[in-house]
Protein backbone atom coordinates (compact mmCIF):
# COMPACT_ATOMS: atom_id res chain seq x y z
CA UNK A 1 0.00 0.00 0.00
CA UNK A 2 1.44 3.64 -0.41
CA UNK A 3 0.12 6.30 1.09
CA UNK A 4 1.75 9.28 3.04
CA UNK A 5 0.50 12.76 4.09
CA UNK A 6 -0.56 13.98 0.49
CA UNK A 7 -3.20 11.09 0.45
CA UNK A 8 -5.03 12.41 3.46
CA UNK A 9 -8.15 13.27 2.25
CA UNK A 10 -10.12 15.28 4.80
CA UNK A 11 -9.30 18.58 3.54
CA UNK A 12 -8.73 17.31 -0.03
CA UNK A 13 -12.30 16.78 -0.72
CA UNK A 14 -15.89 17.32 -0.13
CA UNK A 15 -17.73 14.44 1.15
CA UNK A 16 -20.98 14.14 0.01
CA UNK A 17 -23.23 15.27 2.88
CA UNK A 18 -22.90 16.69 5.98
CA UNK A 19 -25.02 13.70 7.90
CA UNK A 20 -22.41 11.17 6.90
CA UNK A 21 -19.91 12.94 9.23
CA UNK A 22 -22.54 13.48 11.45
CA UNK A 23 -23.69 10.17 13.15
CA UNK A 24 -20.71 8.21 13.54
CA UNK A 25 -20.74 7.24 17.34
CA UNK A 26 -17.10 8.02 19.18
CA UNK A 27 -15.05 5.10 18.35
CA UNK A 28 -14.23 2.90 21.20
CA UNK A 29 -10.91 1.33 22.60
CA UNK A 30 -10.78 -1.78 20.26
CA UNK A 31 -12.08 0.45 17.00
CA UNK A 32 -8.68 2.88 17.66
CA UNK A 33 -6.66 0.14 18.27
CA UNK A 34 -7.59 -1.25 15.30
CA UNK A 35 -7.49 1.72 12.98
CA UNK A 36 -3.77 2.34 14.28
CA UNK A 37 -3.00 -1.40 12.99
CA UNK A 38 -4.61 -0.57 9.95
CA UNK A 39 -2.96 3.18 9.54
CA UNK A 40 0.97 0.98 9.86
CA UNK A 41 -0.23 -1.67 7.86
CA UNK A 42 -1.60 1.11 5.13
CA UNK A 43 1.50 3.35 5.35
CA UNK A 44 3.76 0.11 4.23
CA UNK A 45 4.29 -2.25 1.76
CA UNK A 46 5.11 -4.76 4.43
CA UNK A 47 5.77 -5.28 7.76
CA UNK A 48 6.16 -7.37 10.87
CA UNK A 49 4.31 -7.87 14.50
CA UNK A 50 7.36 -6.13 16.20
CA UNK A 51 7.40 -3.35 13.59
CA UNK A 52 3.78 -2.66 14.10
CA UNK A 53 4.19 -2.76 18.23
CA UNK A 54 6.28 0.49 17.62
CA UNK A 55 4.31 1.68 14.85
CA UNK A 56 1.22 2.30 16.95
CA UNK A 57 2.88 2.09 20.29
CA UNK A 58 0.23 -0.79 21.63
CA UNK A 59 1.36 -3.75 22.88
CA UNK A 60 2.50 -6.96 21.66
CA UNK A 61 -0.21 -8.88 23.05
CA UNK A 62 -2.84 -6.39 21.74
CA UNK A 63 -1.09 -6.40 18.09
CA UNK A 64 -1.28 -9.42 17.75
CA UNK A 65 -5.08 -10.12 18.30
CA UNK A 66 -6.04 -7.52 16.46
CA UNK A 67 -3.68 -8.63 13.19
CA UNK A 68 -5.89 -12.18 14.72
CA UNK A 69 -8.82 -10.83 14.04
CA UNK A 70 -7.03 -9.39 10.47
CA UNK A 71 -6.17 -12.36 8.97
CA UNK A 72 -9.46 -14.42 10.24
CA UNK A 73 -11.57 -12.18 8.33
CA UNK A 74 -9.15 -11.91 5.20
CA UNK A 75 -8.30 -8.46 5.50
CA UNK A 76 -4.61 -9.20 6.16
CA UNK A 77 -2.19 -11.84 4.90
CA UNK A 78 1.14 -13.58 6.40
CA UNK A 79 4.30 -14.48 4.30
CA UNK A 80 7.16 -16.55 6.73
CA UNK A 81 10.51 -13.80 5.78
CA UNK A 82 13.28 -16.07 4.57
CA UNK A 83 15.47 -16.87 7.78
CA UNK A 84 18.57 -15.21 8.29
CA UNK A 85 20.77 -16.46 11.43
CA UNK A 86 19.50 -14.25 13.68
CA UNK A 87 15.54 -16.17 13.21
CA UNK A 88 17.40 -19.53 13.21
CA UNK A 89 18.97 -19.07 16.27
CA UNK A 90 15.81 -17.82 18.03
CA UNK A 91 14.35 -20.99 16.35
CA UNK A 92 11.03 -18.61 15.10
CA UNK A 93 10.64 -17.81 11.74
CA UNK A 94 9.39 -13.91 11.19
CA UNK A 95 6.23 -12.88 9.19
CA UNK A 96 5.76 -10.23 6.95
CA UNK A 97 2.45 -9.05 7.34
CA UNK A 98 0.63 -7.23 4.59
CA UNK A 99 -3.05 -5.98 3.48
CA UNK A 100 -5.16 -8.25 0.85
CA UNK A 101 -5.04 -6.28 -2.08
CA UNK A 102 -8.70 -7.14 -3.07
CA UNK A 103 -9.93 -7.18 0.70
CA UNK A 104 -11.71 -3.95 -0.62
CA UNK A 105 -12.16 -1.80 -3.26
CA UNK A 106 -12.84 1.82 -4.21
CA UNK A 107 -14.46 3.32 -7.22
CA UNK A 108 -13.19 6.24 -9.45
CA UNK A 109 -14.98 8.28 -11.81
CA UNK A 110 -13.63 11.09 -14.08
CA UNK A 111 -15.88 13.85 -15.69
CA UNK A 112 -14.32 16.15 -18.34
CA UNK A 113 -15.55 18.26 -20.74
CA UNK A 114 -15.67 15.30 -23.32
CA UNK A 115 -15.26 12.03 -21.25
CA UNK A 116 -16.73 9.60 -18.97
CA UNK A 117 -13.79 7.63 -17.00
CA UNK A 118 -14.67 5.12 -14.46
CA UNK A 119 -11.88 2.72 -12.74
CA UNK A 120 -12.27 0.06 -10.43
CA UNK A 121 -9.27 -0.41 -8.03
CA UNK A 122 -8.00 -2.57 -5.42
CA UNK A 123 -7.19 -1.39 -1.83
CA UNK A 124 -3.01 -1.07 -2.98
CA UNK A 125 -4.43 1.14 -5.41
CA UNK A 126 -3.95 -1.07 -8.57
CA UNK A 127 -7.21 -0.86 -11.16
CA UNK A 128 -8.54 -3.60 -11.87
CA UNK A 129 -11.15 -2.37 -14.25
CA UNK A 130 -11.13 0.50 -16.58
CA UNK A 131 -13.59 2.25 -19.04
CA UNK A 132 -14.04 5.26 -21.08
CA UNK A 133 -16.63 6.83 -22.98
CA UNK A 134 -16.84 9.48 -25.21
CA UNK A 135 -19.46 12.31 -23.79
CA UNK A 136 -20.63 15.65 -24.82
CA UNK A 137 -21.15 16.44 -21.22
CA UNK A 138 -21.48 20.28 -20.78
CA UNK A 139 -24.97 20.40 -20.31
CA UNK A 140 -26.25 17.24 -19.91
CA UNK A 141 -25.46 16.32 -15.80
CA UNK A 142 -28.29 14.24 -15.35
CA UNK A 143 -27.67 11.56 -18.51
CA UNK A 144 -23.43 11.72 -17.62
CA UNK A 145 -24.27 10.71 -14.29
CA UNK A 146 -26.78 7.68 -15.36
CA UNK A 147 -23.82 6.45 -17.84
CA UNK A 148 -21.85 6.83 -14.59
CA UNK A 149 -23.74 4.63 -12.42
CA UNK A 150 -24.15 2.08 -15.40
CA UNK A 151 -20.10 2.17 -15.22
CA UNK A 152 -19.95 1.45 -12.37
CA UNK A 153 -22.48 -1.12 -12.21
CA UNK A 154 -20.60 -2.74 -14.61
CA UNK A 155 -17.67 -2.54 -13.42
CA UNK A 156 -19.03 -4.24 -9.95
CA UNK A 157 -20.72 -6.93 -12.24
CA UNK A 158 -17.63 -7.71 -14.22
CA UNK A 159 -15.60 -7.89 -11.51
CA UNK A 160 -17.87 -10.33 -9.00
CA UNK A 161 -16.79 -7.52 -6.57
CA UNK A 162 -19.34 -7.75 -3.34
CA UNK A 163 -20.71 -3.87 -2.90
CA UNK A 164 -20.06 -4.00 0.76
CA UNK A 165 -16.20 -4.25 -0.02
CA UNK A 166 -16.45 -1.22 -2.07
CA UNK A 167 -15.44 1.51 0.14
CA UNK A 168 -16.73 4.51 -1.95
CA UNK A 169 -16.37 6.50 -4.89
CA UNK A 170 -13.82 9.36 -5.81
CA UNK A 171 -14.73 12.06 -8.55
CA UNK A 172 -12.78 14.04 -10.25
CA UNK A 173 -14.06 16.84 -11.89
CA UNK A 174 -13.60 19.51 -14.62
CA UNK A 175 -14.82 22.42 -12.29
CA UNK A 176 -13.73 24.33 -8.77
CA UNK A 177 -15.44 22.07 -5.97
CA UNK A 178 -16.42 24.71 -3.22
CA UNK A 179 -14.88 23.01 0.14
CA UNK A 180 -17.23 24.59 2.05
CA UNK A 181 -20.57 23.79 -0.13
CA UNK A 182 -19.75 20.36 -2.10
CA UNK A 183 -21.20 22.74 -4.56
CA UNK A 184 -19.87 22.72 -8.56
CA UNK A 185 -18.42 26.22 -9.43
CA UNK A 186 -18.82 28.23 -12.31
CA UNK A 187 -15.64 29.02 -13.38
CA UNK A 188 -16.04 25.10 -14.16
CA UNK A 189 -15.43 24.41 -18.40
CA UNK A 190 -19.10 22.76 -18.00
CA UNK A 191 -21.69 25.51 -17.94
CA UNK A 192 -24.41 23.18 -17.12
CA UNK A 193 -23.15 21.70 -14.19
CA UNK A 194 -22.67 25.22 -11.94
CA UNK A 195 -24.11 24.76 -8.50
CA UNK A 196 -24.83 21.38 -8.40
CA UNK A 197 -24.02 19.30 -5.30
CA UNK A 198 -22.74 15.79 -7.10
CA UNK A 199 -21.57 13.88 -3.86
CA UNK A 200 -25.26 13.62 -2.88
CA UNK A 201 -26.76 12.76 -6.42
CA UNK A 202 -23.72 9.69 -6.93
CA UNK A 203 -24.85 8.49 -3.35
CA UNK A 204 -28.28 8.26 -4.26
CA UNK A 205 -27.96 6.95 -7.92
CA UNK A 206 -24.83 4.23 -6.73
CA UNK A 207 -25.21 3.77 -2.92
CA UNK A 208 -21.32 4.70 -2.05
CA UNK A 209 -20.00 6.71 0.19
CA UNK A 210 -18.89 10.17 -2.60
CA UNK A 211 -15.75 12.10 -1.96
CA UNK A 212 -15.85 15.04 -4.90
CA UNK A 213 -12.74 16.86 -5.87
CA UNK A 214 -11.73 19.21 -8.85
CA UNK A 215 -9.78 17.27 -11.53
CA UNK A 216 -6.18 19.14 -11.74
CA UNK A 217 -6.26 17.82 -7.74
CA UNK A 218 -7.06 14.78 -8.56
CA UNK A 219 -4.29 14.43 -10.65
CA UNK A 220 -1.83 15.60 -8.66
CA UNK A 221 -2.46 13.23 -5.98
CA UNK A 222 -2.73 10.19 -8.02
CA UNK A 223 0.56 11.41 -10.26
CA UNK A 224 2.38 11.83 -6.37
CA UNK A 225 1.18 8.26 -4.93
CA UNK A 226 1.54 6.29 -8.76
CA UNK A 227 3.61 8.27 -11.43
CA UNK A 228 6.02 10.73 -11.73
CA UNK A 229 6.21 12.60 -8.60
CA UNK A 230 6.09 9.34 -6.34
CA UNK A 231 9.50 10.83 -5.59
CA UNK A 232 8.91 14.24 -4.46
CA UNK A 233 6.72 16.16 -1.71
CA UNK A 234 6.97 19.10 -3.39
CA UNK A 235 5.00 19.68 -7.15
CA UNK A 236 2.63 21.53 -9.28
CA UNK A 237 0.83 18.69 -11.26
CA UNK A 238 -0.55 20.76 -14.30
CA UNK A 239 -3.22 19.78 -16.73
CA UNK A 240 -3.83 20.88 -20.30
CA UNK A 241 -7.03 20.03 -21.49
CA UNK A 242 -10.33 22.07 -22.73
CA UNK A 243 -9.45 24.03 -19.26
CA UNK A 244 -6.15 24.98 -17.24
CA UNK A 245 -5.95 24.08 -13.96
CA UNK A 246 -3.72 22.89 -11.44
CA UNK A 247 -2.82 21.03 -8.37
CA UNK A 248 -0.18 22.53 -6.06
CA UNK A 249 1.12 19.55 -3.41
CA UNK A 250 3.84 21.27 -0.78
CA UNK A 251 5.08 19.61 2.07
CA UNK A 252 3.38 16.63 0.98
CA UNK A 253 0.14 18.39 0.82
CA UNK A 254 -2.42 19.19 -1.35
CA UNK A 255 -3.23 22.99 -1.02
CA UNK A 256 -6.98 23.90 -1.63
CA UNK A 257 -7.24 27.17 0.02
CA UNK A 258 -10.60 28.80 1.66
CA UNK A 259 -12.77 27.60 -0.92
CA UNK A 260 -11.08 24.67 -2.88
CA UNK A 261 -9.68 27.17 -5.81
CA UNK A 262 -6.34 27.18 -5.33
CA UNK A 263 -4.60 26.06 -8.11
CA UNK A 264 -7.00 27.62 -11.13
CA UNK A 265 -3.95 28.59 -13.01
CA UNK A 266 -5.96 28.84 -16.07
CA UNK A 267 -7.07 32.41 -14.87
CA UNK A 268 -3.78 34.04 -14.76
CA UNK A 269 -3.67 36.93 -16.53
CA UNK A 270 -1.36 35.73 -19.64
CA UNK A 271 -2.13 38.53 -22.51
CA UNK A 272 -3.36 42.11 -22.50
CA UNK A 273 -6.47 42.69 -24.48
CA UNK A 274 -6.95 39.67 -25.71
CA UNK A 275 -10.33 37.49 -25.76
CA UNK A 276 -12.68 37.58 -22.57
CA UNK A 277 -12.71 34.33 -20.56
CA UNK A 278 -15.02 32.60 -19.51
CA UNK A 279 -14.57 33.58 -16.08
CA UNK A 280 -15.27 37.07 -16.67
CA UNK A 281 -11.77 38.46 -16.94
CA UNK A 282 -10.02 39.45 -19.78
CA UNK A 283 -6.35 37.91 -21.10
CA UNK A 284 -6.61 34.56 -18.99
CA UNK A 285 -3.90 32.08 -19.70
CA UNK A 286 -7.00 29.56 -20.99
CA UNK A 287 -7.93 32.38 -23.98
CA UNK A 288 -4.55 31.76 -25.37
CA UNK A 289 -3.21 28.32 -24.47
CA UNK A 290 -5.79 25.81 -24.08
CA UNK A 291 -5.91 23.43 -27.01
CA UNK A 292 -8.95 24.77 -27.79
CA UNK A 293 -7.53 28.21 -28.14
CA UNK A 294 -4.51 26.79 -30.19
CA UNK A 295 -7.16 25.64 -32.29
CA UNK A 296 -9.03 28.73 -33.13
CA UNK A 297 -5.45 30.31 -33.74
CA UNK A 298 -4.50 27.83 -36.72
CA UNK A 299 -8.47 28.62 -37.99
CA UNK A 300 -8.07 31.93 -38.36
CA UNK A 301 -4.79 31.41 -40.83
CA UNK A 302 -6.04 28.02 -42.21
CA UNK A 303 -9.71 29.49 -42.82
CA UNK A 304 -11.24 26.17 -41.69
CA UNK A 305 -12.37 24.41 -38.23
CA UNK A 306 -9.47 22.48 -36.91
CA UNK A 307 -10.36 20.36 -33.74
CA UNK A 308 -8.30 20.20 -30.80
CA UNK A 309 -7.64 16.92 -31.52
CA UNK A 310 -5.93 17.67 -34.56
CA UNK A 311 -2.56 19.38 -32.98
CA UNK A 312 -1.09 16.47 -32.23
CA UNK A 313 -0.81 15.00 -35.52
CA UNK A 314 -0.33 18.21 -37.03
CA UNK A 315 2.96 18.66 -34.96
CA UNK A 316 4.28 14.64 -36.23
CA UNK A 317 4.00 16.06 -39.53
CA UNK A 318 6.02 19.00 -39.17
CA UNK A 319 2.96 21.38 -39.85
CA UNK A 320 5.00 24.82 -39.28
CA UNK A 321 1.81 26.88 -37.87
CA UNK A 322 1.08 24.21 -35.63
CA UNK A 323 4.71 24.07 -34.24
CA UNK A 324 4.51 27.45 -33.72
CA UNK A 325 0.94 28.03 -32.13
CA UNK A 326 1.95 24.96 -29.59
CA UNK A 327 5.42 27.24 -28.59
CA UNK A 328 3.86 30.10 -28.29
CA UNK A 329 1.45 28.35 -26.02
CA UNK A 330 3.80 26.94 -24.18
CA UNK A 331 5.77 30.49 -23.61
CA UNK A 332 2.30 31.54 -22.02
CA UNK A 333 1.74 28.13 -19.54
CA UNK A 334 5.69 28.44 -18.94
CA UNK A 335 5.29 32.23 -17.44
CA UNK A 336 2.32 31.52 -15.58
CA UNK A 337 3.61 28.29 -13.94
CA UNK A 338 7.42 30.90 -13.50
CA UNK A 339 5.44 32.49 -10.86
CA UNK A 340 3.72 29.55 -9.32
CA UNK A 341 7.34 28.20 -9.09
CA UNK A 342 8.39 31.54 -7.49
CA UNK A 343 5.51 31.33 -5.03
CA UNK A 344 5.72 27.44 -3.90
CA UNK A 345 9.13 27.05 -4.84
CA UNK A 346 8.34 22.77 -5.73
CA UNK A 347 10.98 21.23 -7.32
CA UNK A 348 9.36 18.81 -10.44
CA UNK A 349 6.25 20.25 -12.54
CA UNK A 350 4.41 17.05 -13.77
CA UNK A 351 2.42 17.85 -17.41
CA UNK A 352 -0.61 16.10 -17.83
CA UNK A 353 -4.13 16.62 -20.08
CA UNK A 354 -4.27 16.13 -23.46
CA UNK A 355 -1.46 19.17 -24.45
CA UNK A 356 0.96 16.79 -23.11
CA UNK A 357 0.71 14.22 -25.64
CA UNK A 358 2.89 17.50 -27.72
CA UNK A 359 6.00 15.82 -25.61
CA UNK A 360 9.11 17.61 -26.07
CA UNK A 361 7.34 20.40 -28.74
CA UNK A 362 5.63 21.28 -25.43
CA UNK A 363 7.81 20.94 -22.53
CA UNK A 364 11.35 22.16 -23.91
CA UNK A 365 9.94 25.72 -24.44
CA UNK A 366 7.80 25.55 -21.24
CA UNK A 367 11.15 24.84 -19.12
CA UNK A 368 12.72 27.50 -20.79
CA UNK A 369 9.99 29.97 -20.14
CA UNK A 370 10.01 28.48 -16.53
CA UNK A 371 13.75 29.24 -16.05
CA UNK A 372 13.48 32.30 -17.89
CA UNK A 373 10.79 34.01 -15.66
CA UNK A 374 10.83 32.36 -12.60
CA UNK A 375 13.42 33.42 -9.33
CA UNK A 376 16.68 32.12 -10.34
CA UNK A 377 17.83 30.03 -7.60
CA UNK A 378 14.12 27.82 -7.72
CA UNK A 379 14.06 27.82 -11.20
CA UNK A 380 17.11 26.22 -10.98
CA UNK A 381 16.66 22.63 -9.73
CA UNK A 382 13.14 22.51 -11.10
CA UNK A 383 12.43 19.34 -13.60
CA UNK A 384 9.32 19.80 -15.94
CA UNK A 385 8.19 16.01 -17.13
CA UNK A 386 5.14 14.62 -18.68
CA UNK A 387 2.93 12.80 -16.14
CA UNK A 388 3.54 8.67 -16.09
CA UNK A 389 -0.57 7.90 -15.77
CA UNK A 390 -1.92 9.65 -18.84
CA UNK A 391 -5.32 10.17 -19.16
CA UNK A 392 -5.49 7.50 -16.25
CA UNK A 393 -4.03 10.16 -13.64
CA UNK A 394 -7.83 11.93 -12.91
CA UNK A 395 -9.85 8.65 -12.57
CA UNK A 396 -7.08 7.17 -10.47
CA UNK A 397 -6.38 10.09 -8.15
CA UNK A 398 -9.93 10.18 -7.63
CA UNK A 399 -10.35 6.77 -6.41
CA UNK A 400 -6.73 7.23 -4.09
CA UNK A 401 -9.13 9.70 -2.16
CA UNK A 402 -10.94 6.80 -1.01
CA UNK A 403 -8.22 4.74 -0.84
CA UNK A 404 -6.67 7.22 1.90
CA UNK A 405 -9.75 6.21 4.13
CA UNK A 406 -9.34 3.10 3.97
CA UNK A 407 -7.59 2.49 7.63
CA UNK A 408 -10.60 4.23 8.96
CA UNK A 409 -13.03 2.52 6.58
CA UNK A 410 -12.13 -1.06 7.17
CA UNK A 411 -11.52 -0.25 10.82
CA UNK A 412 -15.56 -0.10 11.20
CA UNK A 413 -16.11 -3.03 8.49
CA UNK A 414 -18.39 -5.02 9.21
CA UNK A 415 -16.97 -9.18 10.30
CA UNK A 416 -15.14 -7.62 13.32
CA UNK A 417 -18.44 -7.62 15.19
CA UNK A 418 -18.16 -10.78 16.69
CA UNK A 419 -14.82 -10.17 17.90
CA UNK A 420 -14.72 -9.76 21.44
CA UNK A 421 -13.51 -6.72 23.55
CA UNK A 422 -10.38 -5.56 22.95
CA UNK A 423 -9.31 -5.34 26.59
CA UNK A 424 -10.67 -8.95 27.16
CA UNK A 425 -8.72 -10.14 24.28
CA UNK A 426 -5.62 -8.63 25.63
CA UNK A 427 -5.89 -10.42 28.91
CA UNK A 428 -6.40 -13.56 26.81
CA UNK A 429 -3.46 -13.27 24.83
CA UNK A 430 -1.66 -11.96 27.67
CA UNK A 431 -2.38 -15.21 29.70
CA UNK A 432 -1.38 -17.65 27.21
CA UNK A 433 1.92 -15.45 26.15
ZN1 LIG B 1 -10.48 33.34 -16.78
Amino acid sequence: MVTDESGEAGPAVVSASASSTTTAAPPNLREVGRRRVLEALYGAARTSRPELVRLTGLSRATVSALVGDMVRVGLVREEEIPAGPEEHRLGRPAQFLSLVPSAAYAVGLDIGHQHVRVVLCDLSGEPIWNAAVAKDVDHAPEETLDLATALVNQAIRDERVPRERILGIGVGIACPVDTKTGALGDEGIMAGWSGLRLGPELERRTGLVARIANDANAGALAERLYGAARHTQDLVYIRLSAGIGAGLVVGGRLLLGARGLTGEIGHLPAANGSLVCRCGNRGCLETVASPVAIARLLEASWGRPVAPAELIGLLHAGDRGALRAVEDAAEAIGRALAMVVTLVNPELIVVGGDLAAAGDWLIEPLAAAVRRHALPSGAEHIAVVVGELGDRAEVRGAASIVLAEAPRSLADMAGFADVADMGDVAKMVGAVE
